[in-house]
């Protein structure tokens, strides 16, 4: 009766059908929940992570659950990765990586700007445990190979960054970390798997956050981890198993059922995401809009070749930002003025460039300068959800003026 999913088929068929099986017990059409915490075994076998097999049969959920493996294949499937682990979060998926990969005495190299709370884990984190990172532009490819140390043991990118949304050559950043023998790791949350797959571009792990997009519907907080089987399996028995950070299999059946109209959504997520560009690149309190969409983001072209969709992100710099901010978090009434992003509700938030700066990795005097001079006081971000596009930019402009 069960048929499985088909990697020939096109995303959005892959969306719906990857990972899920018709329940063989009682024929059910849409995937059941598997909540137990441990499976019943007609076999005395150890407690050891070393007896952990591939095709072994379910022992205990952080081990491995039947729900959590449905969200990994369906993931895999859009990925098209050989394996994948889904975690807690995407800080687990991030930290499991990290603590994973890099021991004492290691150097890692990271876009300079990237998600808040990578930046902080990095700097803070991080170098408790003697691991040191070196923060470049990575939209310079040839920056990265300056950077690297004899102990460096990864590069990580995040693109689009955010907020700036700059981006990098995943396929040229590859070139020169495998140069050095090194794993190319990208933080694909802003772009999703319509948009992007690193892994077909020569990136070794793909990390996303699955609370934004892919679940898409703003209630429920896990991440991944995508690769070749060899690294996954590794992170599984090792960072994954022992640091425990598993996600709940009620929240990977919730993310699983938003990953299933990812395509969908982020057809409209794009196209009104380009609708409030352009109406905020022609409004006069504006004075920059980053959005990959336009011809005047200056990787333009780039997003043309790397991204079968320019996605929902956007962010604006307003003349008297600060002042802008108050306004909106009070007057706005179709957004929420809130963080995360991804969901089906339009969110904004404010993004000051002092706090960016100190609370970001720790940069030089020419990063400060360059990231100074791109976000003026601040910048806006904005996750264009699937309201209508006109009371999108209504609502922005009754706040905005005329
Ligand atoms: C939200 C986010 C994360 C962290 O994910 P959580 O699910 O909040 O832990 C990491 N990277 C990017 C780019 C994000 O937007």
């Amino acid at each position: 009766m069960h048929k499985a999913s088909r990697s020939d088929h096109h995303l959005e068929t892959r969306a719906v059908h990857g990972g899920e099986q018709v329940d063989e017990l009682t024929g059910a059409s849409a995937p059941n929940i598997v909540m137990s915490s441990t499976f019943v075994s007609d076999d005395p076998a150890g407690f050891s992570i070393k007896e952990f097999e591939e095709d072994r049969p379910y022992v205990y959920t952080r081990w491995g659950n039947p729900t959590i493996e449905m969200l990994e294949k369906k993931l895999m499937s859009l990925e098209e990765a050989e394996h994948c682990i889904a975690l807690a979060s995407g800080m687990a998926a991030t930290t499991t990586l990290l603590l994973g990969l890099l021991e004492s005495g290691d150097h890692m190299v990271i876009s300079d700007v990237c998600y808040p709370g990578t930046a902080e884990y990095v700097r803070e984190s991080l170098s408790k445990y003697g691991i040191t990172s070196t923060p470049v532009d990575t939209s310079q490819a040839e920056l990265v190979a300056t950077a690297i140390q004899p102990n460096t043991k990864l590069v990580w990118v995040e693109t689009p960054a955010n907020p700036t949304l700059r981006l990098t050559d995943i396929a040229a950043v590859a070139d020169v970390a495998h140069a050095h023998d090194l794993p190319l790791v990208v933080d694909s949350t802003f772009a999703t798997p319509v948009a992007t797959r690193p892994l077909t571009l020569g990136a070794d792990y793909v990390i996303h956050s699955l609370t934004k997009y892919i679940g898409g519907h703003g209630d429920s907080i896990g991440g991944a981890i995508l690769g070749s089987r060899e690294r996954i399996e590794a992170l599984r028995n090792d960072a994954m198993i022992h640091l425990g950070g598993i996600i709940s299999p009620f929240n990977a059946w919730l993310i699983a059922r938003g990953a299933a109209t990812l395509p969908a959504r982020m057809r409209m997520h794009a196209e009104s995401a380009m609708q409030v560009a352009e109406f905020l690149e022609g409004h006069p309190a504006v004075l920059q809009v980053n959005y990959p969409g336009l011809s005047s983001h200056p990787q333009h072209a780039l997003a043309k070749q790397q991204m079968d969709s320019y996605s929902g992100m956007l962010s604006f710099q307003a003349k008297e930002g600060d002042a802008t901010a108050h306004r909106f978090a009070k007057e706005l009434e179709v957004f929420h003025f809130a963080v995360s992003l991804g969901h089906s509700r339009s969110l904004m938030y404010w993004v000051p460039t002092e706090e960016a700066l100190s609370t970001g990795l720790s940069l030089n005097a020419a990063q400060t300068e360059r990231y100074r001079e791109f976000a003026g006081d601040g910048l806006f971000r904005v996750s264009v959800g699937l309201e209508h596009p006109d009371d999108l930019c209504e609502d922005l402009a009754r706040v905005l003026g005329n």
